[in-house]
């Protein structure tokens, strides 16, 4: 049953803190720490912040204080995650309209559920990897070339909201050129633990920058943290791809809020197409079950495990309450709202503008979809049969 609940196996927090500690105190290694968008906006509820409050300077000189050699924003890989899943997404419409939906895989969680109960569904699941993946493949090829760092000393710590990460991290598809490409997950309770043992003042700590080139983000990269941010990010960019102009606004509101499913059309020049956003895997269930049955069909689909997305995820703070259900719900709205309204004020609202993620391309890439992208930072999937745990 736990399976069932649990599609990743991960209901046990498997602690990675005293091997990260064991890296940073190694001379011979260069330890890199990355951060998912959603740890801005909760890591402070750790140390007594109000719910939501962004923190992302405090949480860089942090990192800094606990010894990582260089502090990451998993933020611009985000950015580069929508450059390809958008790419993917109009080669379909174009294309390929017949393998179409596309669905979205940056959600390990929901991936491991597929493969188990949706198998069927693969081949609709975009290939492009996750954020923190990104970030890891491209530490080790680019990054150490650029800087001239042997990529078997580099070690790569992503902070990330679940557990389900650490899960991904293990996967074989996951390496490149030998390399694992993350190398440890902490969640941001995890994170939380090593700031406190070490006595850092949190709360008082000044902000400092994350360290280039994983420096500058959008805020496209900022929404991945909650529930429709991810489809709301690579629309802006298919937009661009297909019309070869911006969306007049960037804001797309039917992919906002938490409503457990949500449905909306989107115009991308000459072709309507219509998108559908899950969160929590029963409604992603829903959304599968009226597909298959002809009731509700849809072109493109964003889906996370948590309710609420990243923000609502296993690994982040829990704050106790009689009532949980609703201040759960509370929290995910204060931490999302304040994604949103950070990510308003930013200059930089499309991924494909991030002049971090062009200059990745032009030193390295090339382009969306080329053989070094498709080598680097694109994955596969595996049928894993619906009751894994009866077969062990
Ligand atoms: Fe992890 Fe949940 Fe985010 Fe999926 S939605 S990546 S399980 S925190």
């Amino acid at each position: 049953q736990c399976v069932l609940a649990c599609p990743t196996a991960s209901l046990t927090e498997k602690e990675s803190i005293n091997e990260v500690w064991a890296v940073i105190s190694d001379p011979n290694k260069h330890v890199i720490a990355q951060t998912a968008p959603s740890i801005q906006v909760t890591i402070g509820e750790i140390f007594g912040m109000p719910i939501g409050s962004f923190v992302a300077g405090k949480l860089v000189a942090a990192l800094k204080r606990l010894g990582f050699d260089k502090v990451f924003a998993t933020d611009v890989t985000a950015d580069l995650t929508i450059m390809e899943e958008a790419s993917e997404l109009v080669e379909r419409l174009l294309k390929h309209p017949d393998h179409l939906p596309l669905l979205s895989s940056c959600c390990p969680a929901w991936v491991k559920y597929a493969e188990h109960f949706y198998p069927e569904f693969l081949p609709h699941l975009s290939t492009t990897k996750s954020p923190h993946e990104m970030c890891g493949a491209l530490t080790k090829t680019w990054y150490a070339k650029k800087y001239g760092i042997d990529p078997k000393n580099i070690v790569n710590v992503a902070i990330m909201p679940c557990t389900a990460k650490k899960y991904e991290a293990m996967r074989p598809e996951m390496q490149s050129d030998g390399f694992r490409n993350v190398d440890y997950v902490l969640t941001t309770r995890e994170l939380g633990r090593m700031i406190r043992q070490v006595g850092i003042d949190f709360v008082n700590l000044p902000d400092e920058e994350y360290d280039e080139p994983f420096d500058q983000y959008s805020g496209a990269g900022m929404i991945f943290g909650a529930t429709g941010g991810v489809l709301e990010a690579a629309v802006r960019t298919a937009h661009k791809l297909i019309t070869g102009k911006e969306m007049p606004v960037p804001d797309f509101k039917e992919a906002r809020g938490q409503s457990g499913l949500k449905y909306g059309k989107v115009t991308l020049g000459d072709k309507t197409i219509t998108i559908a956003i899950a969160h929590g895997t029963g409604n992603a269930k829903r959304a599968l079950e009226m597909y298959k049955s002809g009731e509700m069909k849809f072109d493109y689909m964003e889906v996370m495990a948590c309710p609420g997305g990243c923000v609502g995820g296993g690994g982040q703070p829990i704050l106790g309450s009689r009532d949980h259900k609703y201040i759960s719900l509370s929290y995910r709205h204060n931490r999302s709202d304040t994604l949103y309204n950070v990510e308003k004020g930013k200059k930089i609202r499309r991924s494909h503008e991030n002049p971090r993620v062009k200059q990745i391309y032009k030193e390295f890439l090339g382009h969306p979809l080329s053989e070094v992208s498709k080598k680097y930072l694109h994955t596969s999937y595996v049928e894993r049969g619906k009751y894994p745990y009866l077969k062990a």
